[in-house]
């Protein structure tokens, strides 16, 4: 078992398929792009399978394939079955430019649940944030997604003047579609140019839903164990919505995730700016055991080290980090 120094037990592998994206995301990637990796630097499908294993064996119990944007790898059909034969619950977090030539693979794999990002209703903010034009398809594709069943939440990052005029649009959503919305306080990686003052805090969020929706009808729903976001549901409502307040107010407590980046490296925390290059040992025909045990055990009790809102405002503490992209959301 995957245990830290703090008793919290990892059983959540987050695998980052690549560093490429076919959005531009502001918050996640910076004006210029990244340096991208060499392709030689990158987990090959066979890799990603061999340490996926070893994670499993050690006691995953789920795996979440992220990005980048997932899909865009060309083999990432050979990948999601490869992993699908592993005994874990297979997830995926994607932007939904593409799912709809993945939906029988999907089907066929067992993956039911899927993150999309979406962080505008309006197809002209849509292009600015994600500096491409893709609102129709991502839209639709959304609710492709919904008639065939799977178990699909929306991740909106909410960014002051630029999209918080949309909570309550994103909650009526909810009104008839089974969607699960979750808003995601903006958080600091390289490039992003975060600053407190563009952050719409947890408390903000409540607010804006109080000042719409009367108090009796804004129902509590209970967290699951591990859960990162506080949920909610307004009555009535098929869906629900939800916050995931990694600034004002952290859930590393029950922090039970781990994640690989495309190149191979893990990172025991989103912030901690250590990484250990798992690839390098694998290559060379290595345990790579040793080396996630010692990972785990180096863990902070929160945020890679920042555990005040002070020390988490301050850009120097971010300046060791990667930019979203690059880390694996
Ligand atoms: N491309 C996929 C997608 O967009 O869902 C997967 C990768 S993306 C990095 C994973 C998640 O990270 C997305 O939900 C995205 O909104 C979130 N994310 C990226 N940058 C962020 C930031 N600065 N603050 C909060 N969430 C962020
Ligand atoms: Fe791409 Fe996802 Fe980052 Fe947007 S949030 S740029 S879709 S990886």
């Amino acid at each position: 078992m995957l245990e830290d120094s703090f008793g919290r037990k990892h059983t959540y592998l987050r695998i980052s398929l690549t560093e490429r994206c076919n959005l531009r995301c502001n918050y996640c990637m910076p004006a210029d792009g990244i340096p991208l990796s060499p392709k030689s630097h990158l987990m090959n499908a066979d890799e990603i399978y061999s340490i996926a294993s070893t994670f499993v064996k050690a006691g995953v119990t789920k795996i979440r394939l992220t990005g980048g944007e997932p899909l865009v790898r060309k083999d990432a059909r050979d990948i999601l079955k490869k992993l699908a034969s592993l005994p874990v619950e297979l997830a995926i977090s994607t932007n939904a430019v593409t799912t709809d030539r993945h939906i029988e693979d999907f089907k066929k794999l067992g993956i039911q649940n899927i993150n999309i990002s979406l962080d505008t209703l309006i197809p002209e903010r849509f292009k600015q944030i994600t500096r491409r034009d893709y609102f129709e398809k991502v839209y639709s594709n959304i609710f492709q997604l919904l008639e065939h069943g799977f178990n699909v939440k929306i991740n909106c990052v909410l960014m002051k003047g630029v999209n918080d005029d949309e909570i309550i649009d994103f909650i009526k959503l909810s009104e008839k579609h089974l969607l699960h919305i979750r808003f995601i306080e903006f958080m600091p990686f390289d490039g992003n140019r975060w600053n407190m003052s563009k952050l719409v805090s947890q408390q903000a969020i409540l607010n804006c839903v109080e000042n719409v929706f009367e108090r009796e009808a804004i129902k509590r729903i209970a967290d699951r164990p591990n859960d990162t976001s506080r949920n909610y549901q307004i009555k009535g409502y098929k869906g629900t919505f939800a916050i995931i307040s990694t600034v004002t107010n952290p859930f590393c407590d029950s922090c039970n995730r781990i994640r690989l980046t495309a190149n191979g490296q893990i990172k025991n925390c989103l912030f901690s700016a250590n990484e250990t290059d798992l690839l390098s040992t694998l290559r060379g025909g290595e345990s790579i055991t040793p080396l996630i045990e010692k990972a785990i055990q180096g863990k902070f009790k929160s945020r890679g080290g920042m555990d005040t809102l002070e020390k988490f405002k301050d850009p120097a503490q971010h300046g060791q980090n990667r930019s979203m992209i690059a880390i694996g959301g």
